[in-house]
């Protein structure tokens, strides 16, 4: 039976690539929470237009719903998934085993990064503005200044790269995850991949972790 992943790591760690990359070579099911919840507002179910209505008075869709769709629209018994951006919690890690792991075998790959390259990383991030091309101001520079070498678009600096908000974001993040690892490694379901690695080789640990 397939091994089911949960992806936890920092925004910046490159998660999303290797996400990418697994749906790609070994056929995985990526499950954004965010998608399934737009998803299921397009399609007006009763669940859907709770949704809508919790969303349009911009508050947050519970932990319930969230299980509740993840639960419709997942079939492990019939594939591998990746859950992403969901736990963010604790809670939400132990009611993902109790409604939607269940027995099925699962692996938690957390994407290992210090903050302070992380930082350093999302500050000096630039995207274009026309294409989305992203660059990095020190490890992937556009060849002129400003402009984006595939298609001459202006580069952009997200307004929430800034380094005070990004330092929030990362502390947050901090905070939130230490009692979520702990949680998996006490599980004996934890795998740390290093994620200052080459993109091919942390592609390369996450597979071998998954057989
Ligand atoms: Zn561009």
């Amino acid at each position: 039976m397939s091994i089911q992943a949960i992806f936890l790591g920092a925004p910046g760690s490159g998660k999303g690539t290797q996400a990418k990359n697994l749906v790609m070579d070994l056929n995985f099911n990526h499950v954004s929470t965010g998608d399934l919840l737009r998803a299921e507002v397009e399609k007006a179910t009763d669940l859907g237009k709770r949704v809508s209505d919790i969303m349009s008075r911009g508050a947050l869709v519970s932990d319930e719903i969230v299980l509740e769709l993840l639960k419709n629209n997942c079939d492990l018994s019939n594939g591998a998934y990746i859950f992403d951006g969901f736990p963010r919690t604790i809670d939400q890690a132990k009611a993902l085993d109790e409604v939607v792991l269940k027995d099925f075998p699962s692996k938690a790959i957390y994407f290992d990064i210090s903050l302070d390259v992380l930082k350093e990383r999302l500050v000096n991030r630039r995207t274009c503005g026309d294409c989305g091309a992203i660059y990095n101001l020190v490890y992937k520079s556009p060849k002129t200044d400003g402009k984006c070498d595939l298609c001459d678009g202006p580069l952009v600096d997200r307004k929430d790269d800034t380094e005070e908000a990004v330092g929030n974001r990362l502390n947050v993040f901090k905070e939130t995850i230490d009692p979520i690892l702990e949680y998996y490694e006490q599980k004996q379901r934890l795998i740390r991949v290093d994620a200052g690695l080459k993109p091919a080789e942390i592609l390369e640990k996450v597979k071998v972790a998954l057989e």
